[in-house]
């Protein structure tokens, strides 16, 4: 089969869009032949060598597949080739403490598809058949694979690690990015008023089109008065943050007392000085939140079918072009998502 390779670490880093062994599933896992898999800011820390586990090369990138079951391992029931689906990219156990409660995003054994085992930037992978999601009729494929990640990362944020309630204020860091316009689509389906942090007249008019009342530009130095003034000084009752660094430092100035900042990512810095004083004053929290349990991909995929939460796709782009939807997320160039297809 087909696959794009990352062969060596680098900004960028080298890839071979090339000829591999068509992989074989073992008892319990499928192979599914990917229609489109997004792509990830978890890919370009991949590619340059930035997360804090070891990795192997070459690998084949992505985790946000998309596609068809094509073959079954012996000991699979519930599936069958032909099923569309979509897949957990945080490859859980199901056994340990975490896994059997419902929080497969806690699992002790996970994998990440697409860094620690090969993913969806080829024509085939094979994943455990517990981390299949159906993908429900009137989904497509490319909007499947733009939301599976990004958006069930958002859900995860919204729903499990904080619960966004009708008529609460919720900012949204990066209202553009993946996780940034599902989240903004989610706190609006969610009943919530959003405000939301963008950097271009086109990026502030996007993040308008899905349902942000508030744009805010984080180039302006005092951008957290901007929040707050808008809701009359009172603050916002949540922040998606998915930014890390000073913005995560500069959020907790947004925030309504008893409000709740939840994050991931951290892209742009792991370490932060944090103000423990107003932060037990206001009775504020601040959470961690990490990947997605198996019924936030199924709300996911159910709200997109329901035309409930649009995906934002940029671009859909070959996959032997794949080396550019890399270089382009890195310059930032994107609004929405990239897609890949084989
Ligand atoms: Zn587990």
């Amino acid at each position: 089969m087909r696959a794009l390779q990352l062969v060596s670490h680098g900004t960028p880093g080298r890839f071979e869009y090339r000829d591999v062994a068509t992989p074989q599933p073992g008892p319990q896992e499928v192979r599914v032949a990917v229609r489109a898999c997004g792509l990830n800011r978890l890919d370009l820390w991949l590619e340059e060598n930035g997360l804090p586990v070891r990795l192997e090369l070459p690998r084949t990138p992505g985790g946000e597949v998309a596609g068809v079951v094509e073959a079954c391992g012996s000991e699979v029931v519930g599936w069958k080739p032909g099923d569309r689906v979509a897949v957990q990219s945080n490859l859980y156990c199901g056994v340990c403490e975490f896994c059997v409660r419902g929080d497969e995003s806690m699992c002790l054994n996970s994998l990440l598809l697409g860094v620690q085992c090969d993913g969806g930037f080829a024509e085939y992978c094979v994943v455990p058949a517990r981390a299949l999601v159906r993908i429900p009729d009137g989904l497509g494929d490319v909007d499947s694979a733009a939301l599976t990640l990004a958006g069930s990362t958002a859900m995860h944020m919204l729903t499990d690690r904080t619960q966004v309630e009708e008529g609460q204020w919720v900012l949204v860091i990066g209202g553009a990015s993946g996780v940034g316009s599902a989240a903004i689509q989610i706190a609006r389906g969610l009943g919530a008023r959003v405000i939301t942090t963008a950097s271009t007249p086109a990026k502030k008019a996007f993040c308008q089109q899905l349902g942000a009342e508030q744009v805010v530009d984080p180039a302006d130095a005092d951008w957290p008065a901007l929040v707050r003034s808008a809701t009359g000084k009172r603050g916002v009752d949540v922040v998606v943050e998915h930014v890390g660094g000073k913005v995560l430092e500069q959020v907790f100035h947004c925030l309504a007392r008893g409000g709740t900042v939840v994050t991931c990512g951290a892209t742009a810095g792991r370490e932060i000085h944090l103000q423990v004083w107003p932060l037990f004053v206001k009775q504020q929290k601040l959470v961690g939140s990490y990947g997605r349990n198996r019924k936030d991909m199924v709300a996911t995929l159910d709200w997109a079918a329901e035309g409930r939460l649009r995906a934002s796709v940029d671009e859909v782009i070959p996959l032997e072009r794949g080396a550019e939807a890399f270089e382009r997320l890195r310059q930032r160039k994107v609004s929405g998502k990239l897609v890949l297809k084989p």
